[in-house]
């Protein structure tokens, strides 16, 4: 049996053919080949003989000895253990398991049931997701998502989310690290980055926000106050990979073509503006496919704006970037708001993009 193994924060660098000319939306890992982006109805989803749909995966801390031993840093030094028992960190991972399984349009039942005694490391592929320690993690922490093929298609049959000891001392301190959870658990949920906003210079140099709000956890933009704050952005990738019951019939998409002087656009972000009359609107976005084709998934129903751009945080899409995205290409907005509808998906938006210098908000 073919198996693969992806540390999720380090997936880069791969460059194979796109299959066929379907039009996708880049934002899940893809079922049919090894590495590119897919859109929903091609998207890894877990395999249905570890968590079925309405059925809840339970997550266990594992009792590895690193949670309580001393720990070297950086510098060579000997440092105090992370925590005085592993059970200290249950309540964080319950928080951020939390955080996805409150989205009321998707079916994400998981829990944390505690510390498993008998279980002193992740064993990878066993079918119980497991937090662990790993002195390794380079970034605290990572998702370690372990697919199987199953079929034609591959199945995500397990995921173990570890901290660096470094992240453990910290998780009941610094709020950063449960956020850092909330990511790593999205990306064994089967979401790749999300694009960032287009970026607004606050005056403090490099302290740039999100155009459209506070963007997508899923993303590597810039994030503000509360840290738990999933975007609509976040919550339409996750119900789209696992929708409630009946939510699919209530929701529709955008789809289109992006080009830049007459040659498709490929690997450009687009998102869709709901227009409302709150002021946190929040976008949903996507990429478009090789051929400059995109589909947003997943909008509810009233009138979006359209905004186009590249790639502004370009180390968070190793595997976009890899193939060659379209960089040196200008912002665009359609103005005119489009329509959704339940249930159907209004097409041939076409989005033209000038040739622009890359701009300095672009981040590599
Ligand atoms: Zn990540």
């Amino acid at each position: 049996m073919r198996r693969k193994w992806l540390r999720a924060a380090m997936l880069a660098g791969a460059v194979i053919a796109l299959p066929g000319s379907d039009v996708s939306g880049y934002r899940f890992f893809n079922s049919n080949t090894d590495l590119p982006p897919a859109a929903p109805a091609d998207a890894v989803r877990w395999d249905e003989s570890v968590w079925a749909p309405g059925t809840t995966l339970t997550w266990v801390v594992a009792a590895d000895p690193g949670w309580t031993a001393p720990w070297t840093d950086e510098t060579g030094a000997e440092r105090q253990p992370p925590l005085a028992s592993p059970d200290q960190v249950v309540p964080y991972v319950a928080q951020a398991l939390e955080a996805w399984s409150a989205i009321e349009s998707a079916d994400i039942r998981w829990e944390v049931s505690g510390v498993d005694a008998d279980l002193d490391h992740a064993e990878r592929g066993d079918g119980q997701p497991t937090i662990f320690v790993d002195p390794e993690a380079e970034r605290g922490s990572y998702a370690g998502i372990r697919m199987e093929r199953v079929g034609e298609t591959w199945k995500v049959v397990d995921c173990d989310v570890p901290l660096a000891p470094f992240a453990a001392a910290a998780v009941a301190t610094e709020p950063w690290w449960t956020f850092v959870l909330i990511h790593e658990f999205g990306h064994c949920l089967g979401l790749l980055h999300a694009g960032a906003y287009p970026r607004i210079d606050e005056g403090r140099g490099q302290d740039l926000r999100g155009a459209f709000g506070i963007d997508p956890l899923m993303s590597y933009g810039s994030f503000y106050g509360d840290l738990v704050h999933l975007a609509l952005d976040d919550h339409t990738g996750a119900s789209l990979l696992r929708p409630a019951p009946g939510w699919r019939g209530t929701v529709g998409g955008i789809a289109g073509v992006v080009t830049v002087q007459d040659d498709p656009a490929p690997f450009v972000q687009v998102f869709a503006i709901r227009l409302s009359d709150g002021i946190d609107r929040g976008a949903v976005g996507s990429f478009t496919n090789e051929e400059g084709a995109f589909l947003l998934a997943g909008l509810e129903p009233g009138r979006y704006l359209l905004w186009a751009g590249p790639l502004n945080v370009v180390y968070a899409h190793g595997d976009l970037f890899a193939r060659g995205p379209a960089l040196d290409v200008s912002e665009w907005a359609l103005m005119r708001p489009v329509i959704v509808r339940p249930g159907g998906t209004t097409d041939g938006i076409e989005i033209v993009l000038s040739p622009a210098r890359r701009g300095s908000n672009v981040t590599q």
